[in-house]
């Protein structure tokens, strides 16, 4: 019967070390393979040529390497590079490389698909096919800072969890990503830098907040109506606002980090001074800033951008209400990079 390979990326550092002794090899090894796999990026056991013949084939017999594949680059016309990225079960993900003037961020995928059944967003589409592997979403915010590098002159500065998937539904996997993000063996980067965006599982909000993590947290809200928000957010209905407000205070009490809130306004959805007295009173309990994005028309048109005088009436709203505000313009939208966008259309 053929073996089953394990990927070795799955491994721990630790986990390789002992590989190692336990074949009746030294330890460090397992430092110098981990080095290949993660500082130096190794698709292949031929390339380490730190270790003998023997042990590379002895790795050969024992393990593969996942690696995944930047199968094809676009380029917008703003400087936004998206990739997709071709895992090694042939499934493809999208990541997006967004540069301003100050900062260059990675907007990566968590999941193949998604579960969650938004109306307003292209990836709704897909369905879930599975979760991404750590290294799975490791490998794209290593393939964007190599091209920040490339195509701007400086590393990545950023990281959003905005791409296709819910990253909460992905817990652990994300979290093992960000480990490896945030290392000094990986690329080192501060969590500050890097959000977590979800449409608010309440249950995995606490537990982020039970588990200390250091990086952002940006809840998709787009309406604070219950009622509004299932019918564009369906799964409002399993999880609705209440239940949402009451893991985001948990989460304040926790970490006092302020709490971001996206936000589209639509068209006879959510445009009325209603629906901004729902935000505000929805947003008293912890210090917020409310990030109004614009909306990235997908291929049905169900949806249209509000008028810049109910975006004026947000803004002031919220403004009179102590809210920060900020309103957000879409970047690389000639190449369906932007928010909501991501569809492996190519
Ligand atoms: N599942 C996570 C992360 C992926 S979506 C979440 O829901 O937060 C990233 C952001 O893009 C979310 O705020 C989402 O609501 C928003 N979005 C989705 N479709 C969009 C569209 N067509 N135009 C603008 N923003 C969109």
């Amino acid at each position: 019967m053929a073996v089953v390979k394990k990927d070795i990326r799955a491994l721990s550092k630790e986990q390789l070390r002992n590989f190692f002794t336990d074949n009746g090899d030294k330890a460090f090894r397992g430092n110098q393979v981990y080095e290949w796999l993660w500082q130096k990026s190794a698709h292949s056991f031929d390339v380490m040529t730190n270790l003998s013949k023997e042990t590379r084939q002895m790795l050969e017999a024992n393990f593969v390497i996942n690696h995944t594949l930047v199968d094809q680059m676009q380029r917008s016309s703003d400087g936004t590079i998206k990739n997709a990225v071709k895992l090694h079960d042939g499934l493809i993900v999208e990541s997006v490389l967004i540069p301003t003037k100050t900062r260059t961020t990675a907007c990566v995928s968590s999941q193949v698909g998604c579960s969650l059944d938004c109306k307003f967003c292209a990836t709704a589409r897909l369905k879930r096919m599975r979760n991404l592997n750590p290294d799975e979403i490791y490998d794209q915010v290593v393939a964007i800072d190599e091209q920040s590098k490339l195509y701007h002159g400086k590393p990545l500065s950023n990281i959003v969890f905005m791409g296709m998937g819910e990253p909460l539904m992905n817990y652990n996997n994300v979290i093992k990503s960000i480990e490896k993000i945030t290392s000094p063996e990986g690329l080192g980067m501060s969590p500050r830098r890097i959000t977590v965006s979800t449409s608010g599982v309440p249950k995995m909000i606490k537990k982020m907040a039970d588990d200390e993590v250091k990086f952002n947290l940006a809840v998709s809200l787009h309406s604070a109506i219950d009622e509004v928000r299932t019918s564009i957010m369906p799964f409002n209905s399993t999880f609705p606002l209440k239940d949402l407000r009451e893991a985001l205070a948990y989460w304040y009490s926790k970490t006092k980090n302020r709490i971001t809130y996206e936000y589209v306004v639509w068209k006879g959805i959510n445009d009325t001074q209603e629906a901004v007295n729902a935000l505000v009173k929805f947003c008293k309990f912890a210090p917020s800033k409310v990030n109004l994005i614009e909306y990235n028309p997908i291929d049905d048109g169900d949806f249209q951008q509000a008028n810049d005088d109910a975006i004026q009436m947000y803004i002031q709203t919220l403004e009179r209400n102590g809210i920060t505000v900020t309103v957000r313009r879409s970047r690389g939208k000639d190449i369906d990079a932007a928010c909501g966008q991501l569809a492996n259309k190519s």
